[in-house]
């Protein structure tokens, strides 16, 4: 195999060189540190995924171009968020409602005791959901990490220039929003709400704030407390975007990948990092999905694609394969459209294996592949194929679709790699079907006249359970020549009334491995 030395320029390393640049002059014990966010007001989702390991790829590139510099991928929780509405998503929705408002690192497990908090559930969910993709990361919680007193300083400094903050923050926000917002929030002392306290006075010179609880929202109100407390040590926590800047800060992040959404945010944080004295991080937003309608696929609404789908019909190596297509694009994400994704991976995986050491760094699967991956897939079959075979065949009949799939091609059992993924390939696809095709299955709208066609075929393959692969052939053909000028085009007809589609396997060999009758109650139309 020849030496090739391709120029490295998949976008994780072009990330990864503009990060190498920005390290340089750092001391050589000095991390480079990547961050990610994960609000644990909610369950992880498809968007997770992608913002814990696209970071992660980057992370890779850097690697891979030979940084020794060593780095790190913080998965930052914000638990000390309030609670501003009762998650659609969780049981017993009334226990959780008297605690609207509060930290959700101080709200009971609403999943029963199997956690400390809400927070510290969301938050084994999250680790269960990254367990399959294999990523490292360090968990770190905004509610410890105030308490901690590491961000002390970093509030000391927001307390000290609140204003020139409030100056920066509040021309973005709606004029009724605008009046009274303040960069903290202070935790009442008396109800333990966070959402419910407006800032009345600042002491920088004793970091402290004074506060009325008195907001109202979503349902909850303020005690109507006030009082003055100090905003260190987990007794206070600053709103998002100063939040966003002030872990910029104290944990001196160089990278960061958010939404598009967030574009705005991020804007304003950069500012409020540069006027505490810290440096924004590189990075740059990606698109969203969109859905099969072209609309953004927000992680509340609709028929997003969850990660437990993409697991049960398509292989966890294929999500990681899409996450790693050109962020910059936005793309649609549907369930009809994983099966496109699959066929693309495949294409990137045979080609791959034809690749020497040095080429396969600039394949996506360097990032993609992980320790159990299959390495090889040496055959020409497609997973469109498989996801056609199970309606015509039944997903019932496990073996029999695989000794089609052999006898189409022998190759997928020509090492243990390609067979493991074809049965996986397999299996995805009776998943697929067993969810949405055989629940309503409808029949493809035929012709009248096909449809006679297609008894007659039906009838003749019952009479003759034993005819042979050439018989069934002539068989479709003297059925063909009885009802147009050409014989050959019967054909469409069958493929469409067995597989819903225009094309398909040989039919005589097809119909014998399938058997007559299978394929004669197949077509009853
Ligand atoms: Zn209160």
């Amino acid at each position: 195999m020849a030496q090739s030395n391709p120029k490295l320029d998949l976008w994780p390393y072009e990330e990864a060189r503009k990060l190498i640049e920005r390290v340089r002059d750092y001391p050589p014990e000095r991390a480079a540190v990547f961050e990610s966010g994960f609000g644990p007001s909610g369950l992880p989702h498809l968007g997770t995924m992608g913002e814990v390991l696209r970071p992660a790829f980057v992370r890779h590139a850097y690697q891979v171009l030979g940084e020794t510099r060593p780095s790190r991928l913080i998965v930052f929780i914000d638990d000390m968020d309030g609670l501003r509405k009762v998650p659609e998503i969780i049981p017993n929705r009334d226990a959780t409602a008297p605690y609207l408002g509060q930290p959700v690192s101080r709200i009971p497990d609403p999943f029963g005791d199997c956690h400390d908090s809400f927070a510290s559930h969301m938050i084994a969910q999250l680790g269960s959901f990254l367990a399959p993709v294999d990523v490292e990361y360090e968990l770190m919680r905004s509610s410890e990490t105030y308490a901690s007193g590491r961000f002390d300083e970093g509030l000391r400094r927001i307390l000290k220039k609140h204003q020139e903050i409030i100056a920066i923050v509040a021309p973005t926000l709606r004029p009724e929003n605008r009046v009274g917002w303040s960069p903290f929030m202070p935790l009442c002392s008396n109800c333990g709400q966070i959402n419910s306290t407006l800032v009345t006075a600042y002491h920088p010179d004793r970091a402290t704030v004074e506060f009325s609880c008195e907001r109202s929202f979503g349902g909850a109100h303020g005690c109507a407390y006030k009082g003055e407390q100090s905003v260190l040590g987990g007794r206070a926590k600053v709103q998002w975007k100063v939040d966003w800047a002030l872990r910029w800060f104290v944990l001196d992040v160089d990278y960061e990948l958010y939404g598009k959404d967030l574009i705005d945010s991020a804007r304003l944080s950069g500012q409020i990092v540069r006027l505490l004295g810290g440096r924004p991080p590189l990075g740059f937003h990606f698109e969203m999905y969109l859905d099969e309608e072209g609309r953004k696929v927000s992680k509340s609404v609709g028929r997003g694609v969850g990660v437990e789908q993409w697991r049960r019909y398509a292989p966890i190596e294929v999500l990681k394969y899409f996450l790693m297509l050109n962020p910059r694009r936005a793309r649609k994400l549907f369930l009809e459209s994983i099966p496109q994704y699959v066929d693309e991976y495949l294409d990137a995986l045979r080609e791959w294996s034809t690749l020497d050491d040095a080429a396969r760094r600039n394949s996506p699967l360097e990032f993609v592949l992980q320790r159990d991956s299959a390495r090889r897939f040496d055959s020409s079959i497609g997973f469109s194929l498989v996801m056609n075979l199970v309606p015509a065949i039944g997903s019932a009949d496990r073996e029999l679709l695989w000794t089609y799939l052999v006898a189409y091609d022998p190759k997928i059992t020509g090492d243990p790699d390609t067979e493991r993924l074809a049965r996986t390939l397999m299996d995805c696809a009776i998943n697929f079907y067993r969810d949405f095709v055989e629940p309503d299955k409808k029949a493809v709208a035929l012709a009248e006249h096909e449809s006679a066609q297609i008894r007659a075929l039906a009838d003749w393959l019952r009479n003759n359970p034993d005819a042979t692969a050439d018989e069934i052939e002539k068989s479709i053909y003297d059925l063909g020549r009885e009802h147009y000028d050409k014989p050959g085009k019967i054909f469409p007809v069958i493929y469409r009334a067995l597989l819903g589609q225009e094309r398909g396997p040989r039919l005589g060999a097809f119909i014998r491995l399938a058997t007559p009758e299978k394929i004669a109650s197949a077509l009853e139309y």
